[in-house]
């Protein structure tokens, strides 16, 4: 189930929301004001992935950068050598 956090644009509170089902349409208001305008926040550490777990393969980090902007990183292990 996702969690998506969420910025208001009315009082600048932060608070997350929990989708059961992602094709549901569901109404989000401020617990704060109870305003309806939002901003979807990506959050910066719950987003770090790797895939892999021998060493010889490759790590794949994916990390977000910026609130609607994802960066990918891939780490090669002994790439080098
Ligand atoms: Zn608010």
């Amino acid at each position: 189930m996702p969690i998506f956090e969420f910025r208001c644009l009315d009082c600048g509170e932060l608070f997350e929301k929990l989708f059961i089902n992602s094709n549901e349409e569901v109404d989000i208001e401020c617990p704060e004001c109870s305003g309806k305008s939002f901003e979807r926040v990506v959050s910066r550490t719950s987003h770090v992935m790797a895939i892999g777990a021998g060493a010889s393969k490759p790590k794949i980090t994916t990390k977000s950068c910026a609130p609607g902007n994802q960066c990918t990183t891939i780490d090669l292990p002994g790439y080098s050598k």
